[in-house]
C-alpha cells in the first residue's frame, strides 16, 4: 500500500501539524481512512461541512455544474453567482455582495473596501481596530489584523493600520478609537482563540460606538457564519446589522468559496478598484447556492440549535464527573471544553484512535464543530468515547 504520509514529508511544505490518518472518503458526519477504518467527524472540515460530507444536494450540484461551464471570467455575467447573491441578500440584513476564494481574502476586501469608505467619509481614516487572540486569516494584511503574535513574529515589517485590542472590552475599543480609524473588525465569537463568547451585550455597544463614531463595523462571519451558531448568522442574536459581513467556511459546504456583504452606503467600490479571477465562479457557487437553499428548505439551522443544546448539556454532564474541566462553551455547533491542564493534544489523539476527530484549539481546550445535520444519536457516540478518554485522565 502506497505509504501517503511518507510522500507528503518528501514532497510538501512543512506547514500543517498533521494527525496520523489519511482520509480518503467521507458521508454524512463520518469518514474513512486508507486502512478502512471510520470516523465520528466532530472536525468536519474545520467548521466547513455545514451538510456533511458528500450530500448529494451538493454533490448533484457540483457535478451538474462541471457539465455546464466551470469557470468564467468576471467580465461576464454568470448564473450561479447571481442566484447565490440573491439567495444571501434576502436572507440577510446587506444589499450587496463580493465573492473571493477564501476567508482570508473575503477579509482583505472588507478592508479595502473600510479604507475606502474612510477615503471618501471620513477625511482618508484608514486604521482598523481588531482584537487580541483573534483570527483573521494569513496574508500579510490580515496577519497584522490577526492579534496573535505566533503568527506576525515570523513576518515583520507587518503592513500597517492595524491595532489589536483587549476583546469583550467596549472601553479598548473607544481608547483605541482616533482620527484614523475607519473601521471595527471583530469575530462575534473567536473562534481559533480558543471559541471566546463575549458578554451578551458587547457587540451592541460595539455597533453603537461605531455608530456614534460613523465609523464602520465589520463582523468577520467566516466561522460563526451559515448556522452554526444557531442562528443563520450570529449578529441576529446580537440585535445588531454590522455594515459589513464576511464569510467563507460553511458557505460552500465544503467548496472553497468566501463573501464579503456590505450595506448599500457601505459598498463604495467603483468597477476596476476590486477584483478576482476565480472568486464568484460558477462552480463554487453551485455548491454555495445548493448548500444554502438546503440549509433554509431543511431546517438545519433549528436542528443546530437543537443538537447544540443537547451537545453542550452532554459536556457539562461530563463536567460534574470531571474536575479538570472547568468549563464549556460557545453556541450551537461551535462548543469548546476547557481543561484545568494541557491535555487537548493528548486528548485528540486518544479520541482519534477510538475513532472520533475533535481539535485542539488551545493547549488546554478542545474545540466541536460537526456537521450541523448531526443528530442526538451522533452525539451520544462522541460523547460516549470523550468519556472513555477522559476517565483515563483521572478525576
Ligand atoms: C478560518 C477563518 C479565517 C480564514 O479563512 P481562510 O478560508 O482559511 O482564509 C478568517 N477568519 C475567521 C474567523 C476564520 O475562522
Amino acid at each position: 500500500m502506497t505509504d501517503w504520509q511518507a510522500l507528503e514529508r518528501k514532497y510538501m511544505m512543512n506547514t500543517s501539524k498533521r494527525l496520523p490518518v489519511t482520509l480518503v472518503r467521507g458521508e454524512g458526519a463520518r469518514v474513512w481512512d486508507d486502512n478502512g477504518k471510520e470516523y465520528l467527524d466532530f472536525v468536519g472540515g474545520w467548521a466547513v461541512n455545514t451538510l456533511g460530507h458528500c450530500h448529494p444536494e451538493i454533490a448533484n450540484a457540483v457535478a451538474e455544474q462541471a457539465r455546464t461551464l466551470i469557470q468564467a471570467s468576471n467580465q461576464f455575467y454568470t448564473v450561479p453567482q447571481i442566484r447565490l447573491a440573491e439567495l444571501l441578500i434576502q436572507n440577510s440584513c446587506f444589499d450587496r455582495v463580493f465573492f473571493s476564494n477564501s476567508g482570508t481574502e473575503a477579509n482583505e476586501g472588507a478592508v479595502k473596501l473600510a479604507r475606502k469608505y474612510g477615503k471618501l467619509h471620513l477625511d482618508g481614516a484608514y486604521e482598523v481596530i481588531t482584537t487580541v487572540n483573534s483570527f483573521h486569516g494569513r496574508t500579510l494584511a490580515m496577519v497584522a489584523a490577526t492579534g496573535q503574535t505566533k503568527h506576525q513574529q515570523p513576518y515583520t515589517p507587518l503592513p500597517g493600520g492595524f491595532t489589536n485590542v483587549e476583546y469583550d472590552s467596549i472601553d479598548a475599543i473607544k481608547a483605541a478609537t482616533g482620527k484614523k480609524t475607519c473601521a471595527v473588525m471583530l469575530e462575534a465569537i473567536q473562534g481559533e482563540g480558543g471559541v471566546n463568547v463575549p458578554e451578551d451585550d458587547y457587540l451592541k455597544q460595539v455597533h453603537s460606538w461605531c455608530q456614534e463614531r460613523g465609523i464602520l463595523l465589520i463582523l468577520d462571519e467566516i466561522q460563526t457564519g451559515m448556522g452554526r451558531t444557531g442562528t443563520l448568522f450570529a449578529y441576529e442574536q446580537c440585535g445588531i446589522e454590522p455594515d459589513i459581513m464576511t464569510l467563507a467556511k460553511g458557505l460552500g459546504g465544503g467548496v472553497p468559496i468566501g463573501a464579503f456583504l456590505a450595506k448599500e452606503r457601505a459598498s463604495v467600490f467603483e468597477p476596476g478598484e476590486h477584483g478576482t479571477t476565480f472568486g464568484g465562479n460558477p462552480l463554487a457557487c453551485a455548491a454555495g447556492y445548493a448548500t444554502l437553499k438546503f440549509l433554509l428548505e431543511h431546517n438545519i439551522v433549528e436542528n443546530c440549535r437543537r443538537v447544540g443544546n443537547y451537545l453542550t448539556s452532554s459536556l457539562e454532564r461530563l463536567k460534574g464527573e470531571f474536575d479538570f474541566i472547568l468549563e464549556v462553551r460557545g453556541r450551537g455547533l461551535l462548543v469548546a471544553m476547557e481543561f484545568s491542564r494541557d491535555i487537548a493534544d493528548g486528548v485528540v489523539k486518544a479520541c482519534l484512535e477510538q475513532g472520533l476527530l475533535l481539535n485542539a484549539v488551545r493547549p488546554g481546550a478542545v474545540r466541536f464543530m460537526p456537521p450541523l445535520i448531526i443528530g442526538e444519536k451522533e452525539v451520544d457516540e462522541a460523547i460516549a468515547i470523550l468519556e472513555k478518554v477522559l476517565a483515563r485522565q483521572g478525576k
